[in-house]
């Protein structure tokens, strides 16, 4: 099977690495080449575009931004649905919500062409180690040929049924991901208001039942009050709007998602955007005068 990957951001770099090194056929397309180049040296050919990596290769996938994003590879100048023929697979890894993979799978089954959602639960770190969670919708004979590729870059996959169900149940552990760190951060601002020390308070944190892999996790760079991207805030603040899309759609009331939603969209505005999500703790630090 050979293999297409588009875009090579925080997520896509770890990922393809792990297809090569277990010895997958894989060429890559990324909008800034620069960031392609060095996969040649792994074994990866590179495509000019979407468009042209679709005419190369049996299964497309994509791990890009966004749905503005997607859209624009999936159906702008030079896009994917361009190149494909039938009997192709794509499957999209990013994290869209519902409504663009649903309408994807149309556009890509007028051509003969099957289309997964595939979104996935973990950071670069388990990007790097092959430990992501993967949430997927769609064909599930799909699914199946496409299992051995899922077990490289995850410990677990899941099909959870028709196209837009694996979107969905991405959103809804992500939201848990964004009101806990929320949490996390409100209880180091009590923490420092009241004079406690932050790493003993984090040492105690983790030996407690809310210890989370993801406190410990983040403790260096709490500590560090550093917070260099791996799944970038303005991502998180994303992900809490097509949470609450679906909420709004589906009658779901989610008043901790809607208020924590707020404190992402400030903290973006105040230029964390591109900060780990964990800088959330520093929003609410300014919010408390520790900043
Ligand atoms: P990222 O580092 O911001 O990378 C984004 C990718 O999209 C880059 O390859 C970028 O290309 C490409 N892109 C952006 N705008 C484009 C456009 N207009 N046309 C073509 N390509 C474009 O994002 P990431 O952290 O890898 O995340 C990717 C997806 O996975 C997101 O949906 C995110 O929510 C989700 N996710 C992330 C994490 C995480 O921890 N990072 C975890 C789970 C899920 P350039 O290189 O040219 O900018």
């Amino acid at each position: 099977m050979k293999l297409g990957w588009i875009g090579l951001g925080n997520m896509g770099q770890p990922m393809v690495t792990r297809l090569l090194n277990a010895g997958f056929d894989v060429t890559v397309y990324n909008r800034t080449r620069s960031k392609a180049e060095p996969f040649a040296q792994l074994g990866a050919k590179i495509a000019e575009s979407p468009r042209d990596l679709a005419r190369q290769v049996d299964t497309v996938i994509t791990m890009v931004s966004d749905g503005a994003t997607l859209e624009e590879v999936l159906y702008g100048e030079g896009g994917l649905l361009g190149g494909v023929r039938e009997g192709q697979t794509v499957i999209d890894m990013s994290t869209v919500g519902p409504e663009p993979v649903q309408k994807a799978a149309a556009a890509f089954a007028e051509q003969g062409v099957k289309f997964l959602e595939a979104p996935v639960s973990g950071s670069v770190g388990p990007a790097k180690d092959g430990t992501l969670v993967i949430l997927v919708g769609g064909d599930e004979a799909a699914y199946e040929v496409h299992k051995p590729m899922f077990d490289v870059l995850g410990k677990a996959s899941f099909h959870f049924g028709e196209n837009g169900q694996g979107a969905n149940a991405k959103l809804a552990i992500n939201l848990m991901l964004g009101v806990f760190l929320q949490g996390l951060s409100e209880a180091l601002v009590l923490g420092s208001k009241a004079g406690l020390d932050r790493a003993t308070l984090l040492n105690a944190i983790a030996q407690t039942a809310v210890a989370a892999p993801i406190v410990l996790g983040k403790t260096p760079s709490i500590l560090a009050d550093e917070f260099p991207a791996a799944f970038a805030l303005k991502h998180m603040e994303k992900d809490f709007g097509l949470a609450l899309d679906v909420a709004k759609k589906s009658e779901a009331a989610l008043p901790a998602t809607s208020a924590s939603h707020q404190t992402y969209v400030a903290a973006k505005a105040n230029g964390l955007g591109d900060h780990d999500l964990m800088a959330i703790l520093s929003q609410l630090e300014r919010l408390s005068g520790l900043k």
